[in-house]
């Protein structure tokens, strides 16, 4: 079943055609990769999936029916229908703990996260039991529960990375849309990342799709990759297609 149909998607800033006519399907449960070279638009396209940029033209559609890009939908509005994201450059509430960035992630985690935040109480004294306890669920999984109190700007790069993802998958996703979640992650943690994200789509019947410079995690853990270049989608296959696809090869791999 298609969970995202993306139909002559376009996006332009000024002269710069940053999404061109980009047409795509991704099947429910997929890891979808998504690579090309700087500046070829993949920010862009998630921009334009998560309500941060109206499209130029063209359409998305999200769980069959709903057209999430051609309408001014909010970026929440966006969450609420099941399509969380993290960032290139790491988001996290630098100042909150790292179960307070969590409990943001839930629906009651905004007033909770903020009132234990605001009067310097602990997260558990505000917030509803149920959403404390899955909230050290996940935080578990991600092996982040023994840090739970620590100010998230003093986490290591890796954990902070992986706290982001723990607080998109509070919002409860269908869709994950992980944009360079190995930048700045030595081998252990990234080779830890790629089981990570194979577990979390079981775990989770998440799709994901995952801009990623890290051929190794791109080539072991998605199943279909689209490659993107000044704005083009070139290609789209497997990983073996992709590694054999000569315009692939000359756009973007053969410089790697
Ligand atoms: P990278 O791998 O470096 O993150 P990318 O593939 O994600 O690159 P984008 O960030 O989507 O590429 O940028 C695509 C093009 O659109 C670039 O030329 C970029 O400068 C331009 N662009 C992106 N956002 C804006 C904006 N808000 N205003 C003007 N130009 C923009």
């Amino acid at each position: 079943m298609s969970v995202l149909k993306v139909s002559n998607l376009s996006k332009t800033f000024g002269g710069i055609r940053a999404v061109t006519d980009v047409n795509l399907s991704i099947e429910k449960g997929e890891i979808i990769g998504l690579i090309g070279p700087n500046g070829a638009g993949k920010t862009t396209f998630f921009n334009l999936l998560t309500g941060i940029y109206n499209p130029t033209s063209g359409e998305v559609v999200y769980d069959l029916n709903r057209i999430i890009s051609t309408r001014d939908l909010k970026p929440y509005k966006i969450t609420h229908y099941g399509i969380a994201r993290t960032f290139q450059n790491i988001r996290l509430f630098q100042n909150m703990s790292v179960l307070d960035n969590v409990l943001m992630g839930f629906h009651n985690g905004l007033k909770y996260g903020i009132a234990s935040a605001l009067f310097k109480l602990p997260s558990y004294y505000k917030t509803e039991k149920n959403t404390f306890e899955e909230a050290c669920v996940l935080l578990d999984k991600f092996n982040l529960l023994d840090k739970k109190d620590e100010i998230s700007k003093n986490l290591s790069y890796g954990d902070q990375r992986r706290l982001e993802i723990a607080r998109a998958l509070a919002a409860k996703p269908k869709l994950l849309l992980l944009d360079e979640p190995a930048a700045g992650m030595n081998p252990k943690e990234t080779k830890e990342l790629k089981e990570l994200i194979t577990w979390i789509r079981e775990a989770f019947e998440l799709t994901v799709i995952v801009i990623e410079h890290d051929m190794s995690l791109v080539m072991e853990i998605c199943e279909r990759i689209f490659v993107f270049d000044y704005g083009i989608l070139i290609a789209n296959g497997t990983p073996e297609e992709i590694q054999r696809d000569e315009r692939v090869i000359k756009a973007y791999l053969g410089g790697e």
